[in-house]
């Protein structure tokens, strides 16, 4: 057997070799003639000259094998719904939907959006634009009408497909009039909104644009839609992620270096096996969800689990009861969902019959100790933390024990996967630092492995300068979070370099939270931080200082402006923006220059010394937040 030292070694010394054997794993129409091209850094491509398709990968090509096997597995705890498609019968949704795009006009390269809740119709849409080279971009349907404009604006996509309506604990979440707001705030227009009626809330259709998807489908029954073969390096998705400033950024994925990833990694670290049943319970407009509740398990022969709903409703046993019933072998969640069910009785899992789970993979946030300690012995098997980002599509440090069986440490998410040449760098000099335990911004040197990011969608320079040049005179990616490494090689994750915050393992950029603040008329100045909390890792928590302080109370001493706040964040963005707290002040601590000291107001937040404070401007501002907080 190999050791990992050994294939990790393989993967980053010789990666053509590594690669090639890798690319095995999938289906080419025509093989790749060259595995590794890094002729114009940092665009590293892969799999030159190589012809596939990711829907062929994750649903035609089992349809041999497995056509009678489950694939799709819907589960919704909000509406009741169970169903479950078949490799064959997901064959025929997905050819369906590929009919129907093609009929609105969509055509290779156009672009998808999709704004839809955790049902089939979503998965038959990321599939149907793989299979036709349809570019999709998934927008999480917690987010609201702002939100959504600017990723419409930014895609530019000739259809949006989408629901009357999403449910999350029994509340029913209507999105037709946050989608209409959306194009209505967005300078770019679709032709076509396709739209799945639920029958949860009015649909409004606006004629001319909006298509009913059953009413179409009609139309379109037993269309034959072929794959198209596209080019290794043509693009498959786009998703949006936050970063340092208000934009979100469109990461770019291509079609053979992601499928290659993906089916080396269900291979290698989810020790996923053709005919299991893998339950992934993020959603799709996550990275995570596309990764591994769509393409990933499907690619890999597995059935795969679509779950709508909450893990705790109606009881905190009911994923168990799923594991149990559809012989769950491997499952992937986030810490914080663990957190949420460590307030409840072990005894709720318990009860289930969990002996065909071979592992739980937990990513998106740091896993502290006790969450790991609590879930591994509710499940005795083993708890797989990992880590990675929206822009590198799959693991950069976890446990590959499919390769080799090594001991995860708690608090450390685990080693660098192969491909991925990982390294503690200095964060002002760039200098790498090799002693043990010493810490500094986790980065990334060139080739970058299949699966990560080709670019930001339409910014190649936005791409250089924000990753490749966070250090002046070196190239190298930055991951943006803090880390060290241990004497036997195992990273720790120790948070963000800059201002993205992670509440209940969602990404969120402060500046997002900022500038919707802000559209309040009666918000002078405000700045945004994430703070320490038990159960979602973060909150966001907004310091205002408002235009009239008369305004912030009403007649009853209410905390009116608060609340009016709250509702425009979440009418804009979405509740998961949604600060904590509105802390009203009479000046913001900032720097000389005028920045914003965010980090300073954390630290006070979180009982932190603030650090150096040379440069402030006014240092009664801290202490106001300091008394404030205290008060
Ligand atoms: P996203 O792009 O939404 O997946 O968020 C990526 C960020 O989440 C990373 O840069 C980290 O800050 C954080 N993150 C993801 N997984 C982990 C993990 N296993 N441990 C610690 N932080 C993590």
């Amino acid at each position: 057997m190999t050791t990992y030292e050994a294939f990790y070694r393989q993967s980053v010394d010789q990666p053509d070799a590594f690669w090639a054997e890798q690319a095995k794993l999938i289906d080419w129409q025509t093989p790749p003639t060259r595995m590794c091209d890094n002729d114009h850094p940092p665009f590293t491509r892969w799999f030159g000259g190589g012809r596939t398709n990711l829907c062929h990968n994750a649903v035609d090509r089992h349809l041999k094998d497995r056509g009678q096997q489950p694939a799709l597995i819907h589960v919704s705890t909000e509406t009741g719904a169970e169903e479950t498609y078949t490799f064959a019968q997901l064959h025929e949704q997905v050819q369906l939907a590929a009919a129907m795009l093609r009929g609105l006009g969509v055509g290779k390269g156009d672009r998808v959006l999709i704004y839809m809740p955790m049902i089939p119709q979503a998965v038959f849409a990321m599939l149907a634009c793989a299979r036709i080279g349809a570019i999709h971009s998934v927008v999480f349907g917690g987010f609201a009408s702002v939100s959504l404009a600017s990723r419409i604006e930014d895609a530019a996509p000739r259809l949006i497909v989408s629901a009357d309506a999403g449910s999350r604990g029994g509340k029913v979440v209507a999105y037709k009039p946050l989608l209409d707001e959306a194009i209505y705030l967005s300078a770019h227009k679709p032709e076509a909104v396709l739209m799945v009626d639920r029958r949860m809330a009015p649909l409004d259709p606006a004629p001319g644009r909006d298509w009913d998807w059953d009413a179409l489908a009609l139309r379109h029954q037993g269309e034959v839609v072929p794959c198209e073969w596209l080019d290794s390096n043509d693009i498959s998705y786009t998703m949006y992620t936050s970063g340092t400033t208000g934009q979100p950024k469109g990461v770019q994925r291509d079609v053979g270096g992601y499928a290659v990833a993906l089916a080396a990694s269900m291979k290698h670290i989810m020790q996923g096996e053709a005919g299991g049943t893998y339950f992934c319970t993020s959603d799709i407009g996550w990275v995570v969800g596309h990764s591994y509740i769509v393409y990933g398990p499907l690619i890999a022969g597995m059935a795969t689990i679509l779950y709508e709903g909450l893990p705790i409703r109606p009881d905190a046993g009911v994923w168990w009861s799923l594991v149990e019933k559809f012989k769950v072998s491997a499952m992937f969640s986030a810490p914080t969902a663990v957190r949420v069910l460590k307030k409840h009785d072990q005894a709720l899992m318990k009860k289930y019959d969990l002996s065909s789970l071979k592992a739980l993979y937990l990513a998106g946030e740091p896993l502290d100790a006790p969450t790991a300690r609590w879930i591994s012995d509710a499940l005795g098997v083993p708890i797989i933390d990992n880590y990675w980002q929206t822009e590198t599509g799959w693991p950069i440090l976890t446990i590959a024990n499919g390769v080799e069986r090594k001991a995860s440490k708690f608090g450390s998410p685990g080693v660098p996967m192969y491909g991925w040449k990982v390294k503690i760098v200095h964060e002002t000099t760039g200098q790498e630092l090799t002693e043990p335990n010493q810490k500094g911004v986790v980065m990334i040197d060139l080739p970058t492995p299949p699966g990560f990011m080709q670019t930001i969608w339409r910014d190649d320079a936005r791409f250089v300068k924000t990753y490749w040049e966070s250090i002046p005179g070196k190239t190298a990616y930055s991951t943006f979070d803090w880390g060290i490494r241990d004497a036997d090689g195992y990273y720790y994750i120790l948070g963000r370099t800059d201002d993205v915050i992670n509440v209940a393992g969602h990404r969120l950029g402060t500046r997002e939270i900022e500038e919707s603040i802000s559209s309040h008329a009666g918000v002078a100045e405000v700045a945004v931080v994430g703070v320490a909390d038990t159960l979602k890792g973060q909150v966001a928590m907004a310091f205002v200082v408002p235009r009239h302080a008369a305004d912030v109370a009403d007649d009853a001493g209410q905390f009116k402006l608060e609340g009016e706040i709250m509702k425009a964040v979440d009418s804009q963005l979405g509740a998961v923006a949604r600060p904590s707290r509105v802390r009203f002040v009479t000046a913001l601590p900032k720097t000389r220059s005028g920045k914003l000291l965010r980090r300073a107001i954390q630290a006070v937040c979180e009982g932190r010394d603030p650090g150096d404070l040379t440069t402030i401007e006014d240092p009664t501002a801290l202490q106001q937040i300091k008394e404030l907080l205290a008060g």
